[in-house]
This record gives C-alpha cells, structure tokens and sequence, in this order.
C-alpha cells in the first residue's frame, strides 16, 4: 500500500542536527497510537526506504511509533507496517 505522490521536501531537513528541535513535529506525531498522550518524545530520522519520519515513543505507557513525515498520519509498528 504506497501513496502515489513522491513528494520530497529537502528543504527542511537540517544537517547534522537531529537533537535541536528545529521544526515542530508534534503536527507530525501528534499522540500516541496506544493511550492518546501528547507529551511524546519525538526524534527525526529516515526509514530503510529513505523517508524523512518521526520516531515517537511515549513516556506514559512505553509505546512507540514512527511517523511519515509528510505521510498519511499513521502510527507505524517497529517493522514499518500500520499500528492498529
Ligand atoms: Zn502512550
């Protein structure tokens, strides 16, 4: 199940800098997939494939997820297929 579109926006990656928040993820990984928190950890990265995603993890019950930035809103397991 891929998107049509291949949208990439280089623009807005910063180099060598993923631990300063430069950019506001939160609209990205807004809450987390198990127990609704919105206090995420949220740390940029890029999947195997090359996208730009969040990984967000939880603090309240220890989830994590991954994001597509630019994607569809879906929480995404640890092997890259859609959290239910
Ligand atoms: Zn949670």
């Amino acid at each position: 199940m891929s998107a049509p579109r291949d949208r990439r926006s280089p623009a807005d990656e910063p180099l060598g800098s993923i631990t300063r928040p430069l950019v506001d993820d939160s609209a990205i990984a807004p809450a987390c997939h198990a127990c609704g928190a919105r206090d995420l950890t949220r740390v940029r990265v890029a999947l195997p494939d090359g996208r730009p995603a969040v990984f967000a993890s939880c603090p309240a019950c220890e989830s994590t997820a991954w994001f597509v930035v630019d994607g569809d809103g879906r929480a995404l397991g640890p092997d890259g297929t859609p959290r239910t």
